[in-house]
């Protein structure tokens, strides 16, 4: 057992973290603010080969796995980007598509997923289905050669910045009768796609929409895969990759609240010569925060290095408590570190309580704490399902 990164891997965390503090988290901010994308900041990502480190270097990538891009999207998070669409976009579209797309789907699209050129965005919420992927409602249906699909999804982020977007959506078996999952890769700009901005609480450049899907005409070849078989497996394939980097991207964030908090509480002073700091009323919440955060990040680096070995089953396991581990801790470190700078907490300067609203997202997205306790539960523990 080795707990080391390769030589590649510690370059390339030493190269991202350099990325990610030119820009910084002020950076983050002001684009959230004027409702603006980072998209300096994604497309110099791309240029440096760090949206597609896990894509094979036969379509441009970097040929590495999930454990490289999490580590990218743990060390944008550290120095204060969160950036989302990395997990929509390289994590789920840019797997999904590589390992159960067509090669002619790989070679359309996962080089510009790799430059970062193209984004794909990823639509399986649905307003009357939420976390019950099994009631979902958009259904795709035969049109000639083709589909036509109709159906409302709801939560969709990055649609504005993205030219398709991977939408779930059922079909009927003709061999059953049965509906069965299916994935589509459809143009952000079809005909009969529209799209509505959702107003959330949460300090972000990256947007969520519902989208509304009224009878879109596609081709066949919009379907991922070559059969209607390769549905559940494709689906299933983005989930893994989306609950690690998920995961990873709470991490830095803890960790950059943390470095934030223990900056100032080991310089500011307001009882004669002691730091705040010194008072273990304010170190020890945030050692405890901390703690949790490096926890999270061995059961990421397990998850990943799992997935990577092309161990899924053992990887769905540890994914999920990563994620379940990583959204508790970027919660606590954030809230911890509010605390411990007082009233700077609360400015936007300080930069940290411009992040309560992304890592209480955190904890429900892209799949809930309940959810993974539920799977933990069922998988894990041999308990029934109440639903
Ligand atoms: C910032 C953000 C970005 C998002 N981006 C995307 C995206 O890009 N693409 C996309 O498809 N979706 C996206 N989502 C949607 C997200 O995945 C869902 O919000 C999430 O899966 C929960 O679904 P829901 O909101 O419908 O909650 P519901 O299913 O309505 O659940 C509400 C609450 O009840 C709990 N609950 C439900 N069922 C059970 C049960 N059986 N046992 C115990 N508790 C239960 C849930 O855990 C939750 O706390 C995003 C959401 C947010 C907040």
């Amino acid at each position: 057992m080795t707990f080391d990164l390769t030589s590649e891997q510690d370059q390339l965390r030493d190269a991202v973290r350099a990325l990610g503090r030119r820009y910084g988290h002020g950076y983050f901010v002001e684009k959230a603010k004027a409702g603006e994308h980072t998209t300096e900041l994604w497309a110099e990502a791309g240029r440096l080969g760090y949206l597609g480190v896990n894509i094979p270097t036969a379509y441009g990538g970097g040929g590495g796995g999930i454990t490289e891009l999490a580590i990218v999207c743990e060390e944008l998070a550290a120095a204060g980007c969160p950036l989302l669409l990395l997990v929509v976009s390289p994590a789920i579209a840019a797997t999904v598509i590589n390992r159960h797309g067509t090669e002619e789907q790989r070679k359309r699209h996962l080089p510009g997923l790799a430059d970062g050129s193209a984004k794909i965005v990823f639509a399986i919420t649905e307003p009357d289905a939420g976390s019950n992927f099994h009631r979902l409602g958009t259904v795709a249906r035969r049109d000639g050669d083709g589909w036509l699909l109709s159906g409302r999804k709801c939560y969709i982020s990055g649609v504005d910045e993205a030219d398709h977007v991977l939408v779930v959506a059922r079909t009927e078996d003709a061999g059953t009768g049965k509906l069965k999952p299916a994935l589509f890769i459809v143009p952000t700009n079809a005909a009969g796609l529209t799209r509505s901005k959702l107003d959330m609480e949460i300090v972000s450049p990256e947007n969520q929409f519902l989208l509304y899907l009224d009878d879109v005409r596609l081709p066949a070849d919009a379907l991922v895969g070559e059969s209607l078989d390769a549905g559940l497996p494709a689906l299933f394939a983005g989930l893994n990759p989306e609950r690690i980097t998920v995961a990873a991207m709470g991490a830095g964030t803890g960790r950059y609240a943390i470095e934030r908090a223990s900056g100032y509480t080991a310089t500011r002073k307001v009882w004669g010569g002691r730091s705040i700091g010194s008072h273990q009323g304010v170190s020890h919440p945030l050692a405890h925060a901390a703690v949790q955060v490096e926890l999270a990040r061995l059961m990421i680096q397990k998850a990943a290095t799992l997935y990577d070995a092309g161990r899924d089953l053992e990887a769905g396991v540890a994914g999920n408590m990563a994620k379940y581990a990583a959204g508790e801790a970027a919660a606590l470190a954030v809230d911890t570190a509010v605390q411990a700078l007082g009233g700077a907490g609360m400015t936007t300067e300080y930069g940290v309580a411009t992040l309560l609203g992304a890592v209480r997202a955190g904890r429900i997205a892209p799949v809930s704490r309940e959810m993974i306790l539920n799977f933990v539960a069922q998988h894990v523990l041999g308990q029934d399902k109440s639903y």
